[in-house]
């Protein structure tokens, strides 16, 4: 058991705490990630994480299967804030120098560079013929303002994230 990871946790989450959670699953079983990926259990995620044991979570990389819809949070009748938790523990996986999932590190590299998570991409019509912006008769996308310090601010802030 890690007990400051689990103090680490709490400071992360006030003021939710897992240490409401009485394991009704309600979180699990409206869980998005979970229909997708069935070993992603957000109460076993607060289970494991109450009892300080949360290295396997990290190693796995299974905590980056949440998409942060916050339906877990809407179920929990204790206030736990599931995704509270889970967030930390994305938080905290990266400060130990854990390695996120590639595609994060692309979605960090186009807001640095692009000012968008993605770039532009094109759409498929039910004939499965694919359409751009201009071709749907949309103005081409305007690159976001950034002040001079912010790419070099934004990599700071996306620490490990950012390579
Ligand atoms: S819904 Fe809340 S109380 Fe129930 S298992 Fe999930 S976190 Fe725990
Ligand atoms: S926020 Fe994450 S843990 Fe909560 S329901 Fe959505 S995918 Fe599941």
């Amino acid at each position: 058991m890690d007990s400051r990871i689990l103090n680490e946790v709490r400071e992360l989450v006030k003021p939710h705490s897992p240490q409401y959670c009485y394991q009704c699953a309600k979180c699990t079983s409206a869980c998005t990630a979970t229909k997708v990926i069935p070993e992603y259990k957000p109460h076993l995620i607060v289970a494991l994480t109450r009892l300080g044991s949360v290295k396997g979570l990290m190693e796995s990389g299974i905590i980056w299967a949440c998409t942060e819809c916050w339906k877990c949070s809407e179920y929990c009748p204790q206030d736990v804030a599931p995704v509270e938790v889970v967030i930390a523990l994305k938080n905290l996986s990266i400060a130990m120098g854990y390695k996120p999932p590639e595609d994060l590190k692309v979605m960090a590299k186009n807001v640095v560079e692009l000012g968008y998570v993605s770039p532009p991409i094109e759409v498929l019509s039910k004939e499965f013929e694919m359409y751009g912006r201009e071709a749907l008769s949309l103005p081409e996308l305007v690159k976001p303002y950034v002040s001079e310090g912010t790419p070099t601010n934004l990599k700071k802030l996306l620490g490990g994230v950012y390579e």
